[in-house]
């Protein structure tokens, strides 16, 4: 299971092995994440540029 790097909720993901580059949205505070290692699958949070 992986985690939200930013509210630490778990993010369900749907596809067995997705691909690097994907980009996960945490459902509890909408943070985007890329997909940067899929054995295992790991994780970077998206800063947006404010
Ligand atoms: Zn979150």
């Amino acid at each position: 299971m992986t985690n939200c790097q930013d509210c630490g909720a778990p993010i369900p993901i749907d596809e067995e092995m997705p691909d690097i580059g994907d980009v996960l949205v945490c459902s509890a505070c909408g943070a985007e994440h890329e997909v940067i290692s899929t054995d295992p699958v790991e994780l970077e949070l998206i800063e947006e540029e404010k």
